[in-house]
C-alpha cells in the first residue's frame, strides 16, 4: 500500500480525527536522514488523561531511541476515547489464562485492522504498588509463547499486533520497549543494559513515587536489533525523502 492510499484509508476510517495531514504535509515531515517510518494513532483511555503535549514528548523521547534505527514514528492522531470505565484498568491475556481478554476485544473491536498505536490507560492489571510490570507490546513473537485458537490468533494478528498498552505510572523510555515489541517484534533479552531487557527484573530504571524517573542507564536498540526489526517488517514504510 503506498503512501497516499494509506493516507486517504486513515482519512476515511478516522473522520472524528483531531489533526488530519494530506499526504503531501505527512511526506514533508518526516525528515530525509530517516530510512523508515511508521504510523501511530494515540488512544487515551484514561481516568487521568495526558495532554497532548505530554504524549508528544513522550513520543519525542521514544523517537531518541528509534533515530538509532533510522526509524521515523509518524503520529497520526491523538484520540481522547469515550469508553466503558472498566476498561481503565487493562487486562491482558496474558494474565487471562493466554486467553483474549474482554478488554483486548472491547478496544481492538473498535479499530480497522493493521494499524499501528499507543493505547493510554490507568493501570495494567498486573501492577502492584510501582512494582511489578506497567505495559506491554503485542509483537507477533508471542505465537511462540502462547497457544491462541485460530480465532483468536487472526484477530491478535489483525488487530493487536503493532500496539502497545501504557499505564500512567511508567517513564518514557518504557515506550520504546514497547514498541520494539509491537513494531520490531523484538524478544527480551538478558543484559539489563539493553533497551530489550525485561524491566520488571533487577537492575531497571528507578522511579520516584510519583512515577519520575529517577536513574535510567540510558538503553539503546543496538545496531543487531535495527537490522532484525527491520528485515521483512511490513509496519514500516520507506521514507519518501529519505537521502542517504
Ligand atoms: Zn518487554
Amino acid at each position: 500500500m503506498n503512501l497516499s492510499v494509506l493516507l486517504i484509508f486513515l482519512g476515511l476510517l478516522f473522520t472524528s480525527s483531531v489533526t488530519q495531514l494530506s499526504a503531501k504535509d505527512y511526506a514533508e515531515l518526516i525528515p530525509s536522514r530517516y530510512r523508515y517510518y511508521f504510523v501511530l494513532s494515540v488512544y487515551s483511555l484514561s481516568s487521568q488523561n495526558l495532554s497532548k503535549e505530554q504524549i508528544k514528548s513522550r513520543l519525542a523521547h521514544a523517537q531518541s531511541k528509534f533515530d538509532d534505527c533510522g526509524i521515523y514514528l509518524g503520529l497520526d492522531r491523538i484520540e481522547y476515547m469515550n469508553h466503558p470505565q472498566w476498561i481503565e484498568e487493562w487486562e491482558t491475556f496474558a494474565f487471562n489464562n493466554g486467553e483474549i481478554s474482554e478488554w483486548e476485544t472491547w478496544f481492538f473491536s473498535q479499530i480497522f485492522p493493521r494499524q499501528n498505536g499507543i493505547i493510554y490507560v490507568d493501570s495494567l492489571n498486573w501492577t502492584m504498588e510501582g512494582q511489578g510490570t506497567w505495559a506491554t507490546g503485542y509483537g507477533s513473537f508471542i505465537h511462540k509463547h502462547y497457544q491462541l485458537d485460530t480465532a483468536s490468533k487472526v484477530f491478535y494478528d489483525d488487530y493487536m499486533v503493532g500496539h502497545v498498552v501504557m499505564g500512567l505510572y511508567r517513564a518514557s523510555w518504557t515506550l520504546a520497549h514497547e514498541l520494539g515489541h509491537a513494531i520490531l517484534n523484538l524478544e527480551h533479552v538478558d543484559n539489563p543494559k539493553d533497551l530489550m531487557f525485561n524491566g520488571a527484573q533487577a537492575g531497571t530504571p528507578q522511579f520516584d513515587s510519583s512515577g519520575l524517573l529517577i536513574s535510567d542507564n540510558n538503553p539503546r536498540f543496538t545496531p543487531k536489533q535495527c537490522a532484525k526489526g527491520i528485515l521483512d517488517n511490513p509496519r514500516l514504510l520507506p521514507n519518501p525523502n529519505f537521502v542517504e
